[in-house]
């Protein structure tokens, strides 16, 4: 099994079911075990100002998908929520991003990982360091 790092945000409707929701999709999926997850912290837009502010949180996955299948079960679970793409780093009701997948690096158009960035976004480090303070300390 492989240990995944996910980042969990939304910012439009109910943003606490938002993410509610998309963790009960995440535990019905029979190739992944939920394993800890961060509480959910607000926080201000990224790039984009003129938006709703953010409700964004981290779980730990246990998962023997790879990192190809975990992106399309994310993407199947955004869409089953009707995921809303308004502009590039805009306002959604859900998104889930792989930040991390093992150790492993994988630089395709579609598919980045570790997480671009990730280490300058507080949305990102605040949750992932209370639930993996070890792995967010070496980043
Ligand atoms: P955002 O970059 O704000 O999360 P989207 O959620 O709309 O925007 O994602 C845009 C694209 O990012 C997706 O279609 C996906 O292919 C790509 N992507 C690249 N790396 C990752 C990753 N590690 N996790 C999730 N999506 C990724
Ligand atoms: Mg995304």
């Amino acid at each position: 099994m492989a240990t995944a790092y996910i980042a969990l945000g939304s910012n439009l409707g109910n943003r606490h079911k938002n993410i509610t929701t998309a963790l009960f999709h995440l535990v019905r999926e029979p190739h992944i075990i939920l394993e800890k997850l961060s509480t959910f912290i607000e926080t201000k837009p990224y790039g984009v100002t003129d938006q709703p502010d953010f409700l964004n949180g981290c779980c730990r996955i246990w998962t023997d998908l790879s990192p190809r299948e975990l992106l399309t079960t994310l993407q199947s679970i955004e869409d089953k929520m009707g995921r809303i793409r308004t502009r590039h780093w805009g306002e959604r009701n859900i998104d889930l991003d792989i930040l991390l997948y093992d150790d492993i690096e994988v630089n395709e158009p579609d598919l980045v990982i570790p997480h671009p960035d990730m280490k300058n976004r507080d949305f990102v480090m605040i949750p992932l360091k209370e639930i993996a303070p070890e792995i967010a300390a070496k980043l």
